[in-house]
């Protein structure tokens, strides 16, 4: 139970429901997804053999907008995690303020283990069954875990050859918005694959100000260095912190002076592994880097945390030797429920996901809207109004936390179900 995200989620709505008293029909439906797809994906492999696969599709709320999400390909994927990561997008779009609801989609794939023709036409036959589902004002779907632009490329091309079965005089570039973290030259906006991270830089260095804490005397240490744990590393050093360790789904690197995000995600580039990236280039001058496990980087010293791969990582087993001072849950769902009393009672302030993670969505939003209204920003644009839109939320999450004295999380919660209860109200659905 402890590891259900679902089961988490729901438990997370029911506890602010009754604190804001929402109205049971409300509850009732943001109880359970408004729809689920459940696709069966036979793979021809390269071998000749096929492998039977599943892919879901979890369309949670649309009360604030078009169902918004990413499609996610890992062993791990299940109906309840789908649902769960849909849940959280609804909570966390209405957070950040767009007019966006909530999805999350996902094969259950392990996609180290496909060739590259094998991963294109899995992508191809998943958006092919999501079609009479997706549209720019129905479900808009995107990246996530083992997904990237060149992915999202090859589904966009496939709605192209779907397109009659969708609205048939739906025009090229609404088309274009029925998928988000496309490549830039694609119709893809720019500044959408630094925007998690960066955004959730903006949301700490906010936090940070209203802590009196100056990023110089900030430690920080990055679970999961890919997309996102990768720009987040990258940003908070640019502004001034210092990043001492850092890890993959294998094991991780850390140096005691702090490393350079960039030089150790080329190091990796080069070796294929991490752990061996404490040595090179102006770190290696350092001479005091070491390789380190997943456990010990969590459990690191530093003022703080940023687990950034996958969800429950931070359980009751581990939470009390967590000693970061300060947690930023990059990813979906790190910290399970019994885990975040322990972290509370121990004083730790946890910046929640669906704040600290908007960013993507955010300028996901923002790519949909250049599409709809052909129009393209520039990266500093993108970045500006990322900016703007981070601090806004950060600043309304702590204003509700000092207004009903829970955590960050129960703050960020009772924003979000407000507005969306606002919304309901004047369409009562
Ligand atoms: P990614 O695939 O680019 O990177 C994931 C990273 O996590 C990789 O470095 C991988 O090696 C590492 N990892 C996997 N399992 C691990 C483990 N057990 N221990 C340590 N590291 C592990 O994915 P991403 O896009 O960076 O997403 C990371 C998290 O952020 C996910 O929870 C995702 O849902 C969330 N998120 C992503 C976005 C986005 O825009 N990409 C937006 C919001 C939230």
């Amino acid at each position: 139970m402890e590891n259900n995200p679902w089961y988490r989620a729901q438990g997370e709505l029911e506890k602010i429901a009754k604190q804001l008293n929402l109205p049971p029909l409300l509850l009732a439906r943001l109880r359970e997804p408004d729809r689920v797809l459940i696709v069966s994906l036979p793979l021809l492999k390269d071998d000749g053999t096929v492998l039977r696969l599943t892919g879901y599709r979890s369309h949670h709320n649309h009360i604030l907008g078009p169902y918004k999400g990413g499609l996610r390909f890992h062993q791990n994927v299940t109906l309840d995690e789908v649902k769960a990561l849909s849940f959280w997008m609804t909570m966390k779009c209405a957070v950040i303020d767009i007019p966006f609801g909530g999805g999350k989609g996902g094969i259950t794939v392990d996609p180290k283990h496909l060739s590259e023709r094998e991963l294109k036409s899995l992508s191809k036959l998943f958006i092919k069954r999501l079609a009479p589902v997706i549209g720019p004002a129905l479900d808009v779907p995107a990246p996530d875990v083992n997904t990237n632009p060149k992915i999202m490329n090859w589904m966009i091309e496939e709605i192209k050859n779907e397109k009659i079965k969708m609205k048939n005089d739906i025009k090229e570039n609404e088309l274009l918005a029925t998928i988000t973290g496309k490549p830039v030259s694609k119709g893809g906006s720019l500044g959408r694959t630094e925007a998690t991270g960066l955004g959730g830089t903006y949301a700490l260095l906010t936090a940070l100000k209203k802590l009196g804490k100056k990023p110089k005397d900030i430690t920080v240490a990055v679970q999961g260095f890919g997309n996102v744990g990768y720009y987040a590393a990258y940003f908070l050093k640019k502004a001034g912190c210092n990043i001492i360790a850092v890890s993959d789904s294998k094991e991780g690197v850390y140096v005691e002076k702090g490393l350079d995000p960039k030089t150790t995600l080329n190091c990796k580039k080069e070796k294929g592994f991490l752990s061996g990236c404490y040595c090179i280039g102006s770190v290696c001058d350092l001479g005091n880097g070491r390789p380190i496990t997943n456990k010990e980087l969590l459990e690191l010293p530093v003022d703080v945390l940023i687990p950034a791969a996958l969800e429950n990582v931070i359980t009751q087993e581990n939470a009390p030797q967590i000693n970061a001072k300060i947690i930023l849950e990059m990813a979906n769902g790190p910290i399970t429920k019994e885990a975040d009393e322990i972290l509370h009672k121990k004083g730790a302030i946890i910046i929640p996901d669906i704040l600290a993670n908007s960013g993507g969505v955010c300028v996901s939003y923002f790519e949909w809207y250049q599409n709809m209204h052909n129009e393209k920003w520039t990266k500093q644009e993108v970045f500006d109004k990322l900016q703007e839109k981070m601090e806004h939320a950060t600043h309304e999450v702590f204003a509700m936390q000092k207004k009903y004295r829970g955590t960050l999380r129960d703050a960020a919660y009772i924003l979000a179900l407000e507005r969306i209860k606002k919304a309901w109200k004047k369409t009562a659905l």
